[in-house]
């Protein structure tokens, strides 16, 4: 069990940390030399990533230089809907994303039955 507080992530900050966290999932296939197969090599990629103005960027920028949107789609674990942030909870063995929708709906519950109680 964690107890730390989730961390708020939002889809800028999933734009404007793309490049470093693909650099460090892709780090030692970045220096694989041979060519992919119908495909952009991974520093290629890496280095288009880190052209990008954090700032400024879109996800669709991001998506027409890795060829789709899953390394800046934020989707609630429990709802299952896309949000533009999400609170992530992370123990040991997983992470969950919640969205505020449903942190809101989960403070309601609590009060509901605190006031029932
Ligand atoms: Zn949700």
């Amino acid at each position: 069990m964690s107890n730390k507080a989730p961390k708020i992530i939002t889809r800028r900050q999933a734009i404007a940390t793309v490049a470093a966290r693909f650099e460090k999932q892709y780090a030692l296939r970045m220096m694989e030399t041979g060519s992919r197969k119908d495909r952009k090599p991974w520093g290629e990629i890496h280095a288009e990533l880190k052209k990008l103005d954090p700032k400024t960027a879109t996800e669709q920028d991001v998506a027409d230089i890795i060829g789709n949107t899953s390394w800046t789609e934020l989707t609630c674990d429990q709802c299952k809907q896309p949000a533009d942030a999400i609170a992530r909870f992370t123990s040991p063995d997983a992470t969950t994303d919640i969205c505020k929708a449903c942190i809101d709906k989960t403070k309601a519950a609590f009060t509901t039955t605190e006031q029932a109680t």
